[in-house]
């Protein structure tokens, strides 16, 4: 049953990583437990069981290891969205802000459709830069954002209040 794994024992703190002053929250602790790794599929599953997700999106590379398993588990498809030259069909690309600097992003221009209910998911939700893209990218489809999942949430950034009224779930969360 749910509820019975302590999901946080499970993540690594690594100070200074990959810069001095980040504390970098290490989920291959949780990978490498496959109770725990299901547990969080499960957990996620339950939550958007009957959402009618149709498509479930993840920019790569963490987002993959999430996203993949639930849209399986949804009945839904799984749209990866990748860093600029990867992606080997016609693509749109959009860029975004970060804290310091900007980045790039692509996606099929096939993979979202107008009807789609789209869930976007990610390892973790910091200032929610590459969130907030994601959601514009499939706002421009004319397709729905149901939600946003995380596996780990920085209550402490307040990135939950600048997705746009996106609902925003999280496993684990940081104050
Ligand atoms: P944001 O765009 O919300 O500022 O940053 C979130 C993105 O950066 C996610 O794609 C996530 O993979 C990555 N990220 C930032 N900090 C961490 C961290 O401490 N641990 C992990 N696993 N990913 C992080």
């Amino acid at each position: 049953m749910n509820n019975q794994i302590n999901l946080k024992e499970y993540i690594r703190e690594i100070p200074d990583f990959p810069k001095p002053g980040i504390l970098f929250r290490d989920i291959t602790p949780l990978l490498a437990e496959p109770t725990a790794f299901q547990e969080v599929i499960d957990r996620l599953t339950d939550y958007y069981r009957d959402k009618k997700i149709t498509a479930v999106l993840a920019a790569e590379a963490r987002g993959f290891i999430f996203a993949a398993p639930l849209a399986l588990a949804l009945g839904a498809r799984f749209i990866p969205i990748r860093k600029p030259g990867k992606l080997p069909f016609e693509t749109r690309a959009f860029h975004y802000e970060l804290e310091y600097g900007s980045d790039s992003l692509e996606m099929h221009t096939d993979s979202i459709h107008t009807d789609d209910r789209v869930l976007i998911v990610d390892d973790l939700l910091a200032t929610g830069g590459t969130i907030s893209a994601c959601i514009e990218l499939v706002k421009h489809t004319d397709a729905e954002v149901v939600g946003c999942a995380f596996l780990i949430e920085l209550l402490f950034l307040q990135a939950r209040h600048k997705m746009n009224g996106c609902d925003v779930f999280s496993l684990i969360q940081y104050d």
